[in-house]
């Protein structure tokens, strides 16, 4: 299922974006070295401190004005202002 999208910065454009797909990792670092320590698999539980990462999974650029933000955005903007 696709959604239209719609700049809500530059109000026009439609058709150009650039998608960037948000592929988290977690991981534990050394706090002196900042050497990874460990790296979490997917199947893997975070230790019980370590908050899943919970943004968007998809962040959005208007190809036309540059802005950036959460696909949210620019779906929202779309549906407020069909065509
Ligand atoms: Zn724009």
């Amino acid at each position: 299922m696709s959604n239209p999208y719609l700049c809500p910065n530059c109000k026009t454009n439609r058709t150009r974006f650039n998608i960037m797909e948000q592929v988290p990792v977690s991981v534990k670092l050394d706090p002196g070295t900042g050497n990874l320590v460990h790296q979490y698999s997917e199947e893997e539980s975070l230790d019980p401190f370590h908050l899943p990462y919970n943004g968007s999974s998809r962040l959005v650029q208007c190809a036309a004005c540059g802005v950036t933000g959460e696909e949210e955005m620019f779906i929202k903007r779309a549906q407020s202002k069909p065509l």
